[in-house]
């Protein structure tokens, strides 16, 4: 027996929807109120630093119409109207001077990008984590701008690919002496980094920013080596930011996100959390994450919603990581995790045939890999770690692999595994 009669969700974007697609499909009945801080129907966020930005009219990529919200879902939208608090002893979530009341709650806010101290001084500098950021880059880009990308992140290389497809000059500035250490670990942000040389992007590794200038709009950025680069579009691209601010006093656990157990409960009756605000203490390797990946957002979504309507059946949510990204026509795609013992390139070549798979140990355990261009491989690496293989298993797997490709004549990329679950 259902006891929830009103489910809110707080986020109406990917882990948001896949809560209310994921709560009808269990077959509940009752109310479901959807809250968005935007003013846009719930859409999706990787497009909008790959095809949206390379040229002009990409449409926006909504999810789902207001229709079918509405009418199939029969859920009741609140767009444009950020939450402010969330009362877990009244059980209600406070958007301004509206108090709706819940009697189970998902909280998918996400993340917000992280700015630069006076990044929002001058024009034509932004962030890119919303639809209207995207709009605002694109149409600098339609206007031919010298480009800066602050941060040699996934999302600032991105946009520098977009940039760089269109013909533009872009300069990438990464603090650290090598890009995506923290997300790859360090040899495979060297292969990262000379993607972006290859293609004609100026990377500036290992100095800082110091200063944006200009009259009103940006003119230059200056660097800790005393040099500026020229920019009518700066994007900073440093990271994000748990969207939790409007949950402080709520009484629940708040520490890079909002903490959770296995099944994404709060520890406060009825509350749960999912995507990228959630930090979730995962099985599949026995520690908190918050991933900040398409796919475990839209997983949480659907194991919140329902986990919040029947918690005497709670299930847990275990997962191998996994994220894509695109430059340059080439995909980049991880799965697991990156803090390892040591990385090793166990197919492929980068220089000579433009595609590699590196696999990551721990201790004895396989505990990731990375591919570039070839995605016949990632979700066979994935179900390996799953199955908690030791790295011995992971090199011998890879050197069968090795030896059938050299045995096969078809294209090596032809497999159906390489389909990935978005
Ligand atoms: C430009 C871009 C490209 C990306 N590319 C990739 C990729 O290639 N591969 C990959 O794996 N991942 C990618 N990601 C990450 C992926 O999109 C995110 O992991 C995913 O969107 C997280 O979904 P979410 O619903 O948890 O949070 P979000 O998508 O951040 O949505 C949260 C929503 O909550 C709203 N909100 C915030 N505060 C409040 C409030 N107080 N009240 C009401 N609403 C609120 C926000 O406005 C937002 O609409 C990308 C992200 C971006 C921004």
């Amino acid at each position: 027996m259902n006891e929830v009669g009103h489910l809110v969700v707080v986020g109406a974007s990917l882990a948001g929807l896949r809560a209310v697609e994921a709560a009808r499909r269990t077959g509940f009945a009752g109310r479901i109120t959807l809250i968005g801080a935007e003013d846009h129907l719930p859409y999706d966020r990787p497009p909008l630093s790959k095809a949206f930005l390379e040229e002009a009219g990409v449409p926006i990529p909504t999810f789902r119409d207001e229709k079918v919200l509405r009418d199939e879902l029969g859920v009741r939208l609140m767009l444009g109207a950020p939450a402010t608090r969330l009362d877990t002893d009244g059980r209600a979530v406070v958007v301004g001077d509206r108090t709706v009341a819940y009697d189970a709650v998902v909280l998918a806010t996400g993340a917000s990008a992280r700015e630069l101290p006076g990044g929002r001084d001058l024009a034509g500098v932004h962030t890119l984590r919303t639809l209207d950021d995207a709009v605002a880059i694109r149409a600098a880009l339609d206007s031919g701008a010298r480009t800066v990308v602050i941060g040699a992140g996934f999302i600032g290389s991105e946009v520098a690919a977009a940039a760089r497809r269109r013909g533009l000059e872009v300069v990438v500035v990464e603090a650290a002496a090598t890009p995506l250490v923290r997300a790859v670990g360090e040899p495979m942000g060297e292969v990262c980094a000379a993607l972006h040389r290859r293609h004609g992007t100026e990377m500036r590794c290992g100095v800082g920013v110091t200063g944006l200038d200009g009259a009103g709009q940006v003119e230059r950025v200056l660097l800790s080596d005393g040099s500026a680069l020229p920019a009518d579009l700066v994007v900073v691209g440093v990271g994000a930011v748990p969207a939790t601010g409007w949950l402080a006093g709520s009484g629940l656990l708040l520490d890079d996100g909002v903490v959770c157990d296995e099944t994404l409960f709060t520890g406060v009756a009825g509350v749960y959390a999912a995507g990228d605000v959630a930090r979730w203490h995962n099985p599949m390797f026995d520690r908190p994450m918050r991933p900040e990946h398409w796919t475990s957002a839209a997983e949480q979504g659907a194991v919140a919603a329902r986990n919040a309507l029947e918690p005497d059946a709670a299930t847990p949510y275990s997962t191998v990581p996994y994220f894509w990204s695109d430059w340059y026509g080439s995909r980049i795609q991880f799965v697991g995790i990156p803090g390892a013992d040591e990385v090793r390139v166990v197919d492929g070549d980068v220089r000579s045939d433009g595609r590699l798979v590196a696999l990551y140990r721990e201790g004895d355990r396989l505990v990731g890999a990375l591919t570039l261009d070839a995605p016949a491989h990632v979700m066979k690496y994935r179900g390996l770690i799953m199955r908690g293989a030791s790295w011995r298993d992971g090199l011998a797997f890879a050197a069968e692999r090795r030896s059938g490709a050299a045995a096969r004549p078809v294209s090596r990329d032809l497999d159906t595994d390489a389909i990935v679950d978005r």
